[in-house]
């Protein structure tokens, strides 16, 4: 990295650079760690911001040596926003235009606990890089993966070897992902007990990796039983909370009273992080309303046969406490974009005959609306809480389209309740700081070159629930890597993403 003196950067930038790949003029610069923005030029070369500050390049200077010129007066100049929870197929949708389109120029997957099922995860990754890849991809390695690939499956308990293979493996991986992802309200991680994750964590924390977990239960009354499970975990290895919610929760003061478990632990030293989505409704298997002796298409058939009154009530009773049969949207399949009301009626019988004789655990995903915006909202201003998608190009569910923009429209420029400045640290610095990614997440000199082009006032979250599908606009830019991944509303065919390794 050159050394640029302040009394001439221009004349001896010039003198280091024979050409610049990309000029960014006049832009409201974001640095992404929560300093005021100032106005500045953003000067990139290859993959590298190499400076950010007043140019004054002459256009004799400049002449023959650019690249491209961009004019961004008046409009705001941010790095490219991470996002710590995502899922997709990089070898079906390597675009991820989903992604671009909302500024976001990294994403996360082998969330939930759910990682390729190939113990050659590596070879997994280098197709994926053969392949291209629209944004970069931080890759985690699954816990429930683990253990389908040791031969532990559901068992509670892992035969010694199959535990030794579980460890090596993650040992092996976390040389080149960034963490393990806990799935525990799903199978088969929702079989494991306390020893074997803090077995897993100790080996997480030996390569100074993070443990992301969508928790074992997320109802509002288990909340605190699920956070100390994951600190449990957090005595060994950092932690963090994957779309942290209260599933039928209501209000500030209770947002308050998590975030202080939250605070308390951290102040412990155990270094615990959050992030969430801005929508009110969840998405995910319909299994998730079944109890868990009737999840898997075995245990259902027998639940089905022999406890089939049983089943029926607790599904009335999940149901019931998770908003109704109204609030439940499907999205998958014949159901798509019918509530869990309109098949009872269509099919004439109860909702919980609906979901054992139509539907089954397996037979679809839906969006649940189980939150409370007050809640969420509140959760949302911790300064140790950042934003994920949870979303993926083809889920139904509009945070995959939506998002990020979602912040910046909604919480931002409408409500107010978070500036741009702290915005934009909980979508670059903040994630990049969660995953140890050390030099993204940051708009410096000595930056990878992802960064953003935006006027938030004409930021728009065009996702709804029942057009999902409708990609963020607001976005001019989006540079990845040094290259235009997407401009003007369209993407180039750059697919400048990389796989990310830990560094
Ligand atoms: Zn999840």
């Amino acid at each position: 990295m050159p050394v640029l003196s302040s009394c001439d950067p221009a004349e001896r930038f010039l003198a280091d650079y024979a050409s610049i790949d990309v000029l960014i003029e006049n832009g409201t610069v974001f640095d992404g760690l929560g300093n005021e923005p100032v106005t500045a030029d953003v000067v990139i070369v290859g993959d590298t911001i190499v400076f950010v500050g007043e140019t004054a390049f002459t256009d004799e200077e400049l002449e023959g040596r650019i690249k491209t010129r961009i004019d961004a007066g008046g409009k705001s100049v941010a790095p490219g926003f991470i996002d710590l929870h995502s899922h997709g197929d990089p070898l079906e949708t390597p675009e991820f235009e989903n992604f671009l389109a909302m500024g976001v120029t990294t994403i996360s997957l082998g969330q939930d606990g759910s990682s390729p099922e190939t113990a050659a995860l590596r070879e997994w990754l280098d197709k994926v890089s053969q392949r291209g890849i629209g944004p970069n991809l931080a890759m985690l390695v699954g816990h429930g993966t683990l253990r389908t690939l040791s031969g532990t499956g559901l068992k509670p308990d892992p035969e010694p070897e199959e535990f030794e293979s579980m460890l090596a493996m993650l040992d092996e991986t976390l040389d080149y992902t960034f963490g393990m992802s806990t799935g525990l309200e799903y199978n088969p991680g929702l079989n494991a007990k306390s020893a074997e994750l803090r077995a897993l964590a100790e080996v997480v924390s030996r390569h100074d990796r993070v443990i992301m977990s969508h928790m074992r239960n997320e109802d509002d009354d288990q909340l605190e039983a699920s956070i100390a499970e994951l600190l449990q975990q957090g005595e060994h290895a950092r932690v963090h909370i994957s779309h942290l919610k209260s599933v039928f929760g209501k209000g500030r003061a209770r947002a308050d009273e998590i975030l202080r478990i939250i605070d308390r632990a951290r102040g412990s030293g155990i270094e615990i992080t959050a992030d969430v989505y801005p929508y009110t409704a969840s998405y995910t298997g319909i299994g998730i309303v079944f109890p868990v002796w009737a999840k898997t298409a075995d245990e259902f058939e027998i639940a089905r046969r022999e406890r089939r009154e049983e089943l029926a009530a607790y599904l009335r009773e999940r149901v019931e406490k998770r908003n109704g049969p109204e609030a439940t949207l499907l999205g998958t399949g014949p159901f798509k974009g019918k509530t869990l009301a309109e098949l009872a009626f269509e099919h004439e019988m109860p909702f919980e005959d609906v979901l054992i004789e139509v539907i089954g655990p397996q037979g679809a995903s839906g969006a649940y609306f189980v939150m409370n915006d007050e809640l969420q909202s509140r959760l949302l201003q911790s300064p140790h809480v950042g934003v994920c998608s949870d979303g993926s190009p083809t889920g139904f569910h509009p945070r995959g389209h939506g998002t990020f923009a979602k912040i910046i429209e909604e919480y931002v420029v409408e409500q107010q309740v978070l500036s741009l400045t702290e915005a934009i640290r909980k979508m670059t610095s903040f994630p990049a700081s969660v995953l140890r990614i050390r030099d993204r997440g940051t708009l410096l000199a000595g930056s990878k070159a992802d960064v953003i082009i935006l006027d938030p006032a004409n930021v728009r979250a065009l996702a709804t629930y029942p057009e999902p599908l409708q990609l963020a606009e607001g976005f001019e830019v989006v540079i990845v890597n040094g290259e235009i991944a997407r401009q003007d509303g369209r993407l180039t065919d750059a697919l400048a993403g990389r796989v990310l390794l830990p560094n």
